[in-house]
């Protein structure tokens, strides 16, 4: 008996029929290198966000979906959530995980290469941008068990093409898998992975998720997906992977050695060398019939960078309305990768701006620079944003800088870990007089409707 659990194609076929808008389907044949990467930044030019799916890749059988992540409204989608409280829905999963449930098989093992026949070159794994070391694969998520305590990790890392049965890894964020790597080396043994590649979008967002060390990122997924994910045996490692995935990659972190991994372009949209150096070891790949390949595109597209955020914005987020009262929402936006964040307050006294944008940067130690607006002010548009920072900030007293901070390493103007942050207050003060030019409600209507019957004609 086969029961139908929410998996990628099925997701695909549902945008496919009722949001076709969401979905850009390139039919003619394309190269794969560089292709994905360079439609996904110029739609991004555009403020375009369309999931890409090509159907035909030069020289190779397999499809690939591209850009899944780069709309908040996709996201959403995937969750059942709305685009406005999906950060709140997100962050009320985290603390309500659904254990995931083992099948006998799962159709993710339709098609399974062993021996010779493991060859990496037969998959569709493409080249991102020119100064990367390689063929790239972004969007693999690495199912782990932590050596001593047994608990499941799933978590992504960048996986560059060395051989036929050969990865270079980089688990740079230094997070649960490197750990583990670590506990599994003093042991002095190699490290079992699963490589998983296509998935729900729930899955792969609750793979971007840092849970702590004692919870199972699986477990999420079953939380974001209101039932129990479908786990099902990898063939020669000891670990469980999503029976609906569409490609498991399986092996082995090795145990003690390093090689050049890198560099890769990442998210700062620069060429980095940071890397752990870790070699991944394959054994076997399994697939469904006709998989699908998934690519997240790397460097500083509004793929990688919200995908990167979300989960931390939902955790972030809790906390600040936890906290303070006047806090209403905050926007980071991609023109600061993860490094700006604009908050909205609703102001009722002097010095709450400095202490939404200090506790901010208390919580986040990657943002840089916060802005903080009054409440009549969308964080979510720049414009408006920049507009009140023209109107309402003096450069003598509203700005605060805070030296020596802990930073993200891969800001290239950061040194040793170390970083400076730029608060600014873009409210209103109290002795603030201006009153902002206002249109009857009438009036915008009327615009508004005489703007939708232009873009008809
Ligand atoms: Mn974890």
């Amino acid at each position: 008996m086969s029961i139908a659990y929410p998996d990628l194609r099925t997701f695909l076929a549902e945008i496919r029929r009722d949001l076709p808008e969401w979905l850009l389907t390139v039919s003619e044949e394309v190269s794969l290198d560089y292709t994905a990467t360079a439609l996904a930044l110029a739609l991004d030019q555009q403020d375009q966000y369309p999931i890409l799916f090509f159907e035909r890749l030069k020289g190779y059988q397999t499809r690939l979906v591209a850009n899944l992540f780069a709309s908040r409204a996709v996201l959403a989608h995937s969750i059942g959530a709305r685009q406005e409280t999906f950060i709140e829905q997100f962050g009320q999963k985290l603390d309500s995980l659904v254990p995931a449930q083992v099948v006998e098989s799962g159709p993710v093992q339709e098609v399974v290469w062993e021996g010779a026949a493991v060859d990496l070159s037969r998959l569709p794994i493409p080249r991102h941008f020119l100064q990367d070391a390689g063929p790239y694969i972004t969007a693999g998520m690495l199912a782990t068990r932590d050596p001593d305590s047994d608990v499941g990790n799933l978590a992504y890392a960048r996986l560059q093409v060395k051989g036929q049965r050969r990865l270079g890894a980089s688990l740079h964020s230094r997070q649960h898998t490197w750990d583990y790597l670590r506990r599994a080396e003093r042991q002095g043994k190699n490290l079992p992975v699963a490589v998983v590649i296509g998935a729900h979008p729930a899955v792969m967002l609750a793979a971007a998720a840092k849970l702590g060390i004692d919870q199972d990122e699986y477990d999420l997924a079953g939380a974001l997906l209101d039932q129990p994910l479908p786990l099902c045996r990898a063939r020669t490692v000891d670990i469980f992977v999503p029976a609906q995935a569409e490609i498991v990659i399986e092996g082995h972190i090795l145990a003690a050695v390093h090689e050049t991994e890198g560099p890769f372009g990442e998210y700062t949209g620069y060429v980095t060398g940071r890397s752990t150096h870790n070699v991944l070891e394959v054994t076997a790949i399994t697939m469904r019939r006709n998989p699908i390949f998934v690519d997240i595109i790397p460097g500083h597209s509004a793929e990688h960078l919200t995908l990167g955020r979300v989960c931390k914005e939902a955790w972030v987020h809790k906390r600040m309305k936890e906290a303070l009262p006047f806090f209403v929402d905050f926007h980071y936006p991609n023109t600061g990768t993860h490094f700006h964040c604009y908050i909205r307050i609703d102001k009722s006294a002097e010095g709450q701006a400095q202490q939404a944008a200090q506790l901010l940067v208390g919580l986040d130690h990657y943002v840089k620079l916060v802005i903080v607006v009054d409440k009549d002010i969308d964080p979510r548009d720049e414009d408006e944003v920049l507009w009140a920072l023209a109107t309402r900030m003096q450069a003598d007293h509203d700005l605060t800088i805070l030296s020596h901070t802990l930073c993200n390493r891969l800001d290239p103007s950061s040194h040793d870990g170390l970083g400076a942050k730029l608060l600014i207050d873009a409210t209103k003060h109290s002795n603030f007089e201006a009153e902002r030019v206002l249109l009857p409600d009438e009036a915008r209507r009327l615009a508004e409707a005489l703007l939708v019957r232009r873009q008809s004609l």
